[in-house]
């Protein structure tokens, strides 16, 4: 099998390790890819957003199939273009990208397919916006209706705070913002692999979105996931399927945009049931190295039949009973202004403990060939173990290696559990 996958964060590194590992995967490119995706794969330059760029790649390397791994190419509907060119594409379609590029357009999906989420009211105005924090009241939950990278949600009790967060994104051209209710309960993130019908889930994990210990300060894409949730049902795959992502993957068919490809739901176990925080379209980062960390069977075979829609009829995922823990390394000033350049060391001997592997975001290469920091998340650092504290432990003990000047690492992933 010949694959092409788009990305180059610490999560196509995981997918790059992950399809590589399989010897079905013949040849494997990434585009752009990272010093990390070296390792496993080829890099090649092209601009992942660009559905010429990305038909030309695929139709040149001959591939058998094209995995996007973010989402800005998905909503450039570059899996429409792939899959035009007669090529299987693991990523939805631009259309239904919107369950991700608008949170007003998945209210509305959710709502159409008898969801369970947060009430929420969609403003297009200052005094939409300050009537809908008047009524849902603090905590306040005011999120940006476009993509913003995991960073356009604010949630916060300062009723100045929320207002102007909301009045920012009204800002943007054609801004909408959406207020929401706000949901108690542990998150847990359910990735589903979905060919248009069938829905397949992946082992659930919990991710660390806030910066700082205790969950404090900014939410960024994520500090840090681990898997798996002892103390969620044990059947909450089936759940989540059976009341989340089957009903939306029929919606979506029923309006003639099948969703095929990864649907993320991030799940709040409330005290009133499960209830939908957010959709993404693609796998999640930091989850995505955590959770493919533990996967025994083969990931090519599970994403051609899912992009072939044949899942059906292969055999469900396989999970190692260990535990995995990614713990995330950030640059300085993330995730406000990145300063980066900074020298890295210390990845070897981080590799060196057992059941870790270090896997590579925001790094490139300086001019004699050091490995610097290019980006806000720089690497992802995931260790196995028999329980999740010894896999916690054996990840901060290989991040203890890791030298880079100011960087972020939030001390308390997974801790607890
Ligand atoms: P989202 O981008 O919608 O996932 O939001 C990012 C994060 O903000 C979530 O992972 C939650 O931690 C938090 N969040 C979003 N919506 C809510 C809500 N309705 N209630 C409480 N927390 C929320």
């Amino acid at each position: 099998m010949k694959i092409l996958l788009l990305g180059s964060g610490a999560r196509e590194h995981a997918l790059a390790r992950a399809l590589a590992a399989d010897p079905v995967a013949a040849e494997l490119v990434v585009a752009p890819g990272n010093p990390g995706t070296a390792r496993v794969a080829t890099n090649l330059h092209i601009d992942p957003v660009s559905p010429t760029e990305v038909v030309e790649l695929a139709e040149q390397m001959g591939a058998d199939l094209v995995v996007v791994g973010p989402e800005a190419p998905l909503v450039a509907g570059v899996a429409d273009a792939v899959r035009q060119a007669g090529i299987p594409c693991f990523g939805p379609g631009a259309e239904a990208a919107r369950l991700e590029g608008s949170k007003a357009f998945a209210k509305e999906v959710m709502a159409a397919a008898s969801v369970p989420t947060a009430e929420a009211a969609v403003c297009a105005t200052e005094a939409e916006l300050a009537a809908a924090l008047d009524r849902f009241g603090a905590p306040h939950v005011v999120k940006d209706d476009g993509l913003a990278a995991g960073k356009g949600v604010v949630v916060t009790d300062d009723r100045a705070v929320a207002l102007a967060h909301g009045l920012a994104c009204l800002g943007k051209e054609g801004g909408r913002v959406v207020v929401e209710d706000y949901l108690d309960g542990p998150e847990v993130s359910l990735f589903c692999v979905c060919d248009g019908a069938t829905v397949r889930p992946l082992a659930p994990a919990q991710d660390f979105k806030r910066l700082g210990e205790g969950d404090t300060g900014p939410n960024t894409g994520g500090m840090g996931a681990y898997t798996p949730l002892t103390w969620a049902p044990s059947d909450i795959g089936e759940q989540v399927v059976a009341e989340v992502a089957q009903p939306v993957v029929d919606e979506m068919a029923r309006r003639g945009t099948a969703f095929i490809g990864l649907l993320y739901c991030g799940l709040a176990l409330t005290s009133r049931g499960l209830r939908v925080v957010e959709f993404n379209v693609r796998f999640g980062d930091p989850e995505t190295q955590a959770v493919l960390a533990r996967l025994t069977s083969s990931l090519p075979e599970l994403l051609l039949a899912a992009a072939t829609g044949r899942l059906a009829e292969v055999p469900a995922p396989q999970w190692s009973e260990q535990a995995a823990v990614d713990v995330v390394v950030a640059a300085p000033g993330y995730p406000g202004e990145v300063s980066a350049g900074g020298i890295i060391t210390g990845v070897e001997e981080a590799e060196k403990v057992e059941g870790v592997h270090v896997l590579h975001a925001g790094t490139g290469r300086d001019e004699v060939g050091r490995l610097v920091a290019t980006g806000g998340r720089v690497l992802s650092v995931v260790a196995l173990g028999d329980t999740v504290a010894q896999a916690r432990g054996r990840a901060y003990e290989a991040v203890g290696h890791i030298r880079l000047e100011g960087a972020q690492v939030r001390p308390d992933i997974a801790l607890g559990r």
